[in-house]
């Protein structure tokens, strides 16, 4: 599990649940980048653009992307 607390979100990305398509990085791409292997990586510190990160959780087909607010 890769786990990036910004501002007041928390970002997990479960790499063993994972399948590396890349949808994530597609719909959310000023805050997530592909590695080499075609794996999600956070860019930045700070999340740019939350609504998007948000909408490639929702979407990825292995559900191994979730963001928590403070409040979850
Ligand atoms: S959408 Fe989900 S399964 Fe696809 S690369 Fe991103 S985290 Fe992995």
């Amino acid at each position: 599990m890769v786990e990036c607390h910004m501002d007041e979100l928390t970002v997990d990305i479960n790499m063993i649940a994972c399948s590396g398509v890349g949808l994530c990085a597609h719909l959310a791409p000023e805050d997530i980048g592909l590695d080499a292997w075609g794996f999600p990586i956070l860019l930045n510190g700070k999340i740019h653009s939350p609504d998007q990160v948000r909408r490639a959780a929702s979407s990825c087909p292995r559900r191994a992307l979730s963001v928590l607010t403070s409040s979850d």
